[in-house]
């Protein structure tokens, strides 16, 4: 593995035909909307690109150009790449089945931008200071001969404005603001995608909301809250994975939390936990703990066992790291 700069990405994209992109499970705005800008951006380049990604695009994302061409399978088990570009995926696990993709490609290219990430792969571009992969993707393209037209500035700035808690989270820095600029000077309709994003859930996401902070718990100290949503609730109200995105937040925004935990039910005995931090608990840290990564204020971990022994076991973990930090 070779860890490389922008110009030698590009470099070695210009030397290729057939090229697969593919991002995260459960996949979030900047995995999906990096992995789209990319991808249109090549294709207007005369490449031929596949884009993949191990889960269905969530609702809220298919309003991006070309979301309906994101595949979910390989076609042809057989099938050979020249390139295959892993986007914001900081553990090769995190590609699902797509791992294979890995086998099938003649060089592998990583784009990411997560804290102490796995080093995989041919060509290695890992920025931790990025607050989007899609400003990664932004700066390639800019050395690319390509114009950012309006499709793929859309897809770069549903890339930023998700990762960056639209603007508001400390990995957004004057450089974002820049980029986002030019993205906004190609002439995106802004307003109406932030509108897409946020004020166009599905009623059952806010009746998953509800059964949530029904669960909204909170440790004697109040700095940690938490909450959890079962299978059997998702299942009793046609909801999907995707509509408890961003229900950590809320736990989050009540005053005296630091650090804010969220339970996801995904099988027997196996929970995946999200965790996020306010000012500034390493919550990267913490999720490593349990074989999970993430950021410094978002991070997440897949846990087996039960689920009052999970609980009790981060709730420990969490305890002890709050406390180291606050010593
Ligand atoms: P979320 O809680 O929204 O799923 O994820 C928050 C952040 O943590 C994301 O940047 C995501 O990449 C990372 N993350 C979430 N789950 C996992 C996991 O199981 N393993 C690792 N390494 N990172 C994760
Ligand atoms: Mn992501
Ligand atoms: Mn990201």
């Amino acid at each position: 593995s070779k860890e490389i700069k922008i110009d030698q990405i590009a470099q070695a994209i210009a030397r290729v035909k057939t090229i697969a992109i593919c991002g995260h499970v459960m996949p979030d705005g900047d995995s999906l909307g990096s992995e789209l800008a990319l991808g249109i951006a090549l294709r207007k380049m005369g490449k031929e690109v596949l884009l993949f990604s191990p889960d269905p695009v969530p609702e809220a994302y298919t309003f991006l150009p070309m979301a309906s061409e994101v595949k979910h399978q390989l076609e042809d088990n057989n099938q050979k790449f020249d390139m295959f570009i892993s986007v914001d995926c900081s553990v090769p696990d995190r590609l699902g089945d797509f791992i294979k993709l890995i086998q099938l490609s003649e060089q592998v290219v990583i784009i990411d931008h997560h804290a102490g990430s796995t080093v995989f792969g041919d060509l290695y571009l890992n920025d931790p200071e990025a607050a989007a992969a899609g400003e990664i993707i932004y700066d390639i393209l800019k050395v690319l001969p390509v114009n950012i037209d309006s499709d793929i500035a859309q897809c770069l700035y549903v890339a930023i404005v998700t990762d960056t808690g639209s603007f508001r989270y400390d990995n957004t820095g004057p450089e974002t603001h820049l980029r986002v600029a030019e993205l906004l000077r190609v002439g995106i309709p802004a307003a109406r995608i932030n509108k897409q994003l946020y004020e166009e859930k599905p009623l059952v996401g806010l009746k998953i909301l509800k059964e949530a902070l029904d669960t909204l718990t909170l440790s004697g100290c109040g700095r940690i809250a938490w909450m959890c949503v079962k299978r059997e609730v998702l299942q009793k109200l046609g909801a999907h994975d995707e509509h408890v995105d961003g229900i950590i937040n809320y736990p989050r925004m009540i005053k005296g939390v630091e650090l804010a935990l969220f339970y996801r039910e995904m099988g027997q005995d196996r929970f995946k936990i999200s965790f996020r931090s306010k000012y500034n608990l390493d919550v990267n840290k913490l999720a490593a703990l349990f074989g999970g990564g993430g950021h410094s204020r978002a991070a997440g971990c897949i846990i087996e066992g039960d689920f009052e022994s999970i609980q009790k076991k981060i709730l420990e973990a969490a305890l002890q790291v709050l406390e180291d930090a606050e010593r």
